[in-house]
């Protein structure tokens, strides 16, 4: 294993994979939440048990080595703690658009559609003060949740154009039958 290696697939596939539902082990909830704001509907909940994953249709992403030597289906290992890695790593296997689109965002706590809604639907549920300053709300379905566009949008723009530099840096490599992906020259994990 090369300090390069932030993932691998356990098969040699051509990227991104045809994937179905994508299942995502605990402990990674901070990608969950993005890539259900990228519009990846993910099963997710801190309580599935290893058995559990390793027997499920689907595409796992998992940090466990032995869930991911246990699996029987596609398997997507992550390597590294670099959170951005992480990201871009999903953003190159899935083939997802590392924008946010508000049509096909989901909501990143519960993974439902959200849907966009005037003020008068959601003007007990938001504080005044952002009530009078914004003007772009989206109602989650699933749990209620209320999102507007305001100043964490540009946190979240820095962090997917950081991204997707970072997918441009990524190689993929085959090795038997497992792909190993591979940050960039100069940008170790
Ligand atoms: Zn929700």
């Amino acid at each position: 294993m090369s300090d390069l290696d932030i993932a691998m697939l356990n098969r040699c596939v051509e990227l991104p994979l045809r994937y179905g539902t994508v299942y995502v082990d605990s402990m990674l909830g901070w990608l969950v939440r993005w890539l259900r704001m990228l519009g990846v509907s993910v099963n997710y909940t801190p309580s599935f048990s290893d058995d559990y994953l390793a027997g499920v249709n689907g595409l796992l992403i998992t940090r466990d080595r032995n869930l991911f030597r246990l699996r029987r289906g596609e398997s997507l290992l992550l390597l590294t703690m670099n959170h951005e890695h992480w990201l871009a790593t999903a953003i190159l296997v899935l083939g997802v658009e590392p924008s946010i689109n508000g049509e096909r965002s989901l909501c990143p706590m519960c993974g439902s559609k959200l849907v966009r809604v005037g003020k008068d639907v959601i003007k007990n549920l938001v504080p005044p003060r952002v009530l009078s300053t914004h003007d772009e709300f989206w109602l989650c379905t699933g749990c209620g949740r209320v999102y507007w566009v305001g100043s964490h949008h540009g946190r979240i723009n820095a962090m997917l154009s950081r991204a997707r530099e970072l997918v441009g840096k990524l190689t993929v490599k085959c090795v038997g039958n497992t792909l190993i992906i591979q940050a960039g020259d100069g940008d170790p994990n």
